[in-house]
């Protein structure tokens, strides 16, 4: 069994919060364990909590898609989320909760090493884009420690306001450009080209 799996079984055993005693399923991640690119959500929703996986319901058809439109699918990278256990009545994840299942989140990173974690939503973006506005920096990248850190809208947010869709679906467009101009890096390192992103 690979370490991420190991892991994903122990955070299944994980009590720490009172929302796990509510849980139906646990949801630790799904996808590629090598993944180049890993989306961070908020928490999982009723579906997810059901089936165990992330990003199974309307917001994740819509991850699909965004997804496929840059030629990838969800099995080429790795879906993950800020919290493992379904907030009941879909409520928003308390600090507390944040807080102890922030480890998992880290160590999941670890062990996948993506080139880029795109954060989806407020809750992810504010893990590693601490004290900024969504609608400021969406679209924006920072590179640390030899990840590149992508804010976008929650895809949810698409489905609530449909005036926001166009911003999530060009967001998304970008991605492939950034990881390139970082390949582009690594190969070159003796001549690092000047990355196009925007630092915030
Ligand atoms: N919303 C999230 O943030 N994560 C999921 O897994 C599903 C919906």
């Amino acid at each position: 069994m690979s370490a991420l799996s190991e892991l994903n079984q122990e955070i299944a055993l994980c009590q720490l919060c009172e929302i796990a005693k509510y849980r139906n399923k646990v949801v630790p991640g799904e996808g590629a364990e090598e993944a180049d690119i890993m989306f961070v959500g908020e928490a999982p929703g009723w579906h997810e909590d059901q089936q165990g996986r992330p990003f199974v319901g309307p917001a994740g058809q819509f991850l699909d898609q965004l997804i496929a439109s840059i030629g990838l699918s969800r099995k080429q990278v790795y879906i993950a989320n800020v919290i493992k256990c379904r907030p009941q009545g879909n409520r928003d994840p308390l600090p507390s909760e944040i807080l102890n299942c922030r480890p998992w989140l880290e160590r999941q990173i670890e062990l996948i090493r993506p080139k880029m974690i795109v954060t989806l939503g407020r809750y992810s973006m504010a893990m590693f884009f601490p004290n900024k506005s969504i609608s400021k920096i969406h679209g924006t990248a920072q590179k640390r420690d030899n990840i590149i850190y992508y804010a976008m809208y929650h895809p949810a947010a698409a489905l609530h306001q449909p005036s926001l869709r166009r911003a999530i679906e060009e967001d998304m467009l970008r991605i492939p450009s950034l990881l390139a101009e970082v390949a582009g890096v690594t190969e070159a390192e003796e001549q690092p080209k000047q990355l196009n992103m925007f630092e915030v």
